[in-house]
């Protein structure tokens, strides 16, 4: 995995129905990350920590590529995702950027991502 490589981002939206993301438009914050921002690519999962989340990833790591998980607190991320990370030869705390999104508007939340691409010079070309 070069450090040129622009991260994905997968948005866990909680089965969709989570209080925790009504203050967005879950459609305009994919939308505009895939568009605006400079990841290769995003779209919306319903629930990463069930079981099929865990296989789903099992297999989408297979890409070695770094990921940005938009969605709930970075220490349960690290603790829900560990394991699909190590079983796929990645390092949760270097390979995953994990963002917590809720209770943001959509314009709120497009910015984290923004931010947290530019903190973590995942941007291509640095
Ligand atoms: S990973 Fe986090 S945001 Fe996704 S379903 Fe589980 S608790 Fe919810």
């Amino acid at each position: 995995m070069g450090d040129t490589e622009k991260p994905g981002l997968i948005m866990c939206v909680c089965t969709g129905k989570c209080p925790g993301f009504a203050k967005m438009d879950i459609w305009d914050f994919i939308n505009r990350v895939r568009m605006e921002l400079s990841v290769e690519y995003g779209f919306i999962h319903p629930q990463l920590c069930e079981e099929d989340g865990d296989r789903f990833l099992s297999d989408f790591l297979k890409g070695k590529r770094k990921v940005i998980v938009a969605g709930c607190a970075p220490n349960m991320q690290y603790k829900l995702f560990r394991d699909a990370f190590t079983n796929a030869g990645m390092d949760v705390k270097r390979d995953l950027i994990p963002l917590d999104i809720r209770e943001m508007t959509t314009e709120e939340a497009v910015r984290k991502v923004e931010d947290a691409l530019a903190e973590t010079g995942a941007v291509a070309g640095e």
